[in-house]
């Protein structure tokens, strides 16, 4: 079948009441997304990265006034042909899919993805991050672009945790939810995956008696672990830790924001093996 044809195959919908759209309006809750396992991601370049990366469309949406600019086309041949509904629509349609005024021309529904903790061995030089019930979309979604950026081989997130793949978690991601892998995992399916790869578990307290510059993490694969943004972690969780890292603070603050704190974290346990040149 010739490009042109397949293109020809493009639904098109101008009814914000169509029962597709009001099914892709509903991923923005939780208990949608729960149910159909799929989650929205918005713009091009983050459609564009995730079908390179493998991860599996179901539904791709583009703004009508989007068609003829660069690279639109193309992806909603590539999502055609990895057997995705392709929609043009409104820019009203995409405004109300994902509640902008000034929506992304393209928008993708993808299949959710969780790694199997059980099958993973923290690796030499691999530095893995937990987070303990961690509640903010925002500090989830920063953390993930973090991680991502510092070259880190996994997210664990233990207990009840906010939602990875709701839209302003994606959002904060900048596309980085298609390159971090993430487990789930309960305290005690955490700290027996700990246990059994004997990684160094660092833990990150306001009562940390370890200056986090000071530790060698060059050794082993490190498991850094972030506390709850409320509570900080639990004794459950901060007495299984081979050490309690402190990060030295001045000023009124009584502490860091947690996604700034994983930064630091994560930026000094993989100091040794990032440069400019990589
Ligand atoms: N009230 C909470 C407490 O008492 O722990 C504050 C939690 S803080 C906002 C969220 C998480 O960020 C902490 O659990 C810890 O993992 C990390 N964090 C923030 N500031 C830190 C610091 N100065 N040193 C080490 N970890 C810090």
């Amino acid at each position: 079948m010739t490009e042109r044809r397949r293109i020809g195959q493009v639904k098109e919908v101008t009814s914000l009441t169509n029962p597709l759209i009001k099914d892709i309006r509903g991923l923005t809750q939780k208990k949608n997304r729960e149910e159909s396992g799929q989650f929205l991601a918005e713009g091009l370049k983050l459609v564009i990265d995730a079908l390179d990366l493998g991860w599996t469309i179901s539904t791709l949406i583009y703004a009508k006034n989007a068609k003829g600019r660069p690279h639109v086309e193309p992806t909603a041949l590539k999502a055609l042909n990895a057997g995705a509904l392709v929609l043009e629509v409104s820019e009203k349609v995409l405004s109300t899919i994902t509640r902008r005024d000034n929506p992304q021309m393209v928008v993708g529904v993808f299949e959710q993805r969780y790694g199997k903790l059980d099958r993973q061995t923290p690796g030499k030089g691999e530095t893995w991050l937990a987070l303990d019930r961690v509640r903010d979309p925002g500090n989830l979604g920063t953390i993930i672009r973090t991680a991502d950026a510092a070259g880190a081989s996994g997210i664990v997130l233990v207990g009840e945790t906010t939602d990875p793949f709701a839209l302003e978690t994606v959002r904060a991601t900048m596309g980085s939810i298609f390159a971090v892998p993430l487990y789930r995992a309960s305290v005690p399916e955490f700290l027996a995956w700990c246990a059994k790869h004997k990684a160094p578990l660092v833990g990150t307290h306001l009562e940390g008696a370890v200056d986090y510059r000071t530790i060698d993490f060059k050794k082993a694969p490190t498991v850094l672990l972030m506390g709850n943004e409320q509570q900080g972690l639990p004794q459950e969780l901060s007495s299984a830790c081979s050490s309690l890292a402190r990060i030295p603070q001045q000023g009124r603050a009584d502490s860091l924001n947690l996604a700034v704190a994983t930064g630091l974290m994560l930026f000094e346990a993989r100091r040794h093996l990032l440069s400019l040149e990589t």
